[in-house]
């Protein structure tokens, strides 16, 4: 490992390789990765894989834009190959005329921003969704975007590390931060379970676990790891349609991926916060089941062939985290892991440009959407198109 860095991020799931990528892409030469495990070990690596440009704020449709974009052409600009990326949109149902209304005034916002929003009515939802009920579930429309999709999360993530290696970047697996060295207030070096690592930058990208990178340096950082159950079932034949995004009425997500398995989750409001758990629960399934077969009854007599967990790091808008803190010079970061693996591209762009004082890739009054101060100020970015 090397003994002195320009920048050190910490973690090595898709906000942090990314951050590491554009890092280097930012011509930063000597950018060190330290991760406990390995690449993808946390939420990067069991995650839904879905990414999405259905937001409803300015501040998230950026993120979004550039994550999208970027993705379009990564593989082959990192020279890692295929992503596994297949867009076949998300689509919300509303189950009621005000779900409809406030599909619709979410399309408007994400066509105004450019991005293919539709509102569709209810043959439109069968005809693209052709497994969904949606006579039976009374479905009177809802919103579409052409531009979303899956994408491997485990490529996405190996592919930033190609990229960032080829420029020259170090990644440290198994290698546990442990503490800082902090002098008159000032970042001095990355303490690891393998040695110290002097620098006078660092980012924390460790995902859920960026509350606990804060506290060992005396930086308050309000995010809480979350747990999220998911399945996949045995594959069946595969048709390209949009994921259901149930926002209004199930709370659950329901994808074919392209090896023919149905991606499910929900997220359950009863969660215990705060903790990272990663075992999967029978009382999930049994209610994932109730909530899933209704909207798609082909779904009934399917096997379930694996369950896992992970975690969600919320932060208290589901936005994303990047530049300094008030605590520590030269400690930054780069988090929203509610779903840094549809913002990775954005999320780690503008936490590379604010971590070596750059201007960032947005315009200008959106910069304090993204910082830690918007929460002392109350300022929240809440998004009403989210879970
Ligand atoms: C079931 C489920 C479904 C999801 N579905 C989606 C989805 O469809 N789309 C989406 O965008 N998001 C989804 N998410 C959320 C997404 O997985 C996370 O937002 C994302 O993976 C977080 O990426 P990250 O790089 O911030 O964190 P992680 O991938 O968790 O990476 C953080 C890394 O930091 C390392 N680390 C922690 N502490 C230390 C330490 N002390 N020293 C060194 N390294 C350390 C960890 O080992 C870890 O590898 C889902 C999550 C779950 C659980």
């Amino acid at each position: 490992m090397r003994k002195t860095a320009d920048v050190v991020v910490i973690g090595g799931g898709n906000a942090g390789t990314s951050t590491a990528y554009h890092l280097t892409k930012l011509g930063v030469k000597n950018v060190v990765v330290v991760e406990q495990q390995y690449t993808p070990f946390g939420g990067s690596g069991r995650c839904a894989a879905m990414f999405r440009q259905q937001f409803a704020t300015l501040s998230n449709l950026h993120v979004a834009k550039l994550s999208t974009d970027e993705y379009d052409h990564l593989g082959e600009e990192t020279g890692f190959g295929d992503l596994e990326i297949s867009k076949g949109g998300y689509l919300l149902p509303a189950h009621t005329q005000e779900d409809l209304d406030h599909c619709a005034a979410n399309v408007k916002v994400q066509r105004e921003f450019g991005f293919d929003s539709h509102l569709l009515d209810p043959k439109g939802c069968k005809e693209v969704s052709p497994y969904l009920d949606v006579e039976g579930q009374g479905i009177l429309g809802g919103s579409y975007n052409t531009g979303e999709g899956v994408i491997n999360p485990m490529k996405l993530a190996l592919a930033y590390k190609k990229g960032a290696m080829d420029r020259g970047a170090e990644f440290n697996n198994y290698t546990k931060v442990i503490g800082f060295n902090i002098e008159s207030g000032k970042i001095k070096g990355v303490i690891t379970d393998k040695g110290e690592i002097a620098t006078n930058r660092v980012v924390n990208a460790a995902g859920e676990w960026g509350k606990f990178i804060g506290r060992m340096a005396g930086v308050s950082i309000p995010l809480e790891p979350e747990k999220h159950q998911i399945v996949v079932t045995e594959p069946l034949e595969y048709i390209k349609a949009p994921m259901i995004y149930s926002l209004y009425k199930y709370y659950t997500y329901i994808v074919q991926v392209k090896h023919g398995g149905f991606l499910m989750g929900w997220s359950d409001p009863d969660v215990e916060a705060g903790v990272i758990d990663f075992t999967p629960e029978w009382k999930f399934l049994e209610e994932l089941a109730k909530r899933v077969i209704p909207q798609v009854p082909a779904l009934a007599n399917v096997r379930i062939i694996r369950h896992w967990a992970g975690q969600y790091g919320n932060l208290p808008d589901h936005g994303i985290l990047v530049g300094g803190v008030p605590e520590v010079e030269g400690f930054f970061l780069g988090l929203g892991a509610t779903k840094a693996t549809m913002f990775a591209g954005g999320l780690g762009t503008l936490a590379a440009e604010a971590a070596i004082g750059a201007k960032l890739s947005v315009p200008e009054e959106m910069v304090p959407t993204y910082m830690i101060d918007r929460f002392a100020k109350g300022n929240l970015v809440i998004d009403p198109a989210l879970l």
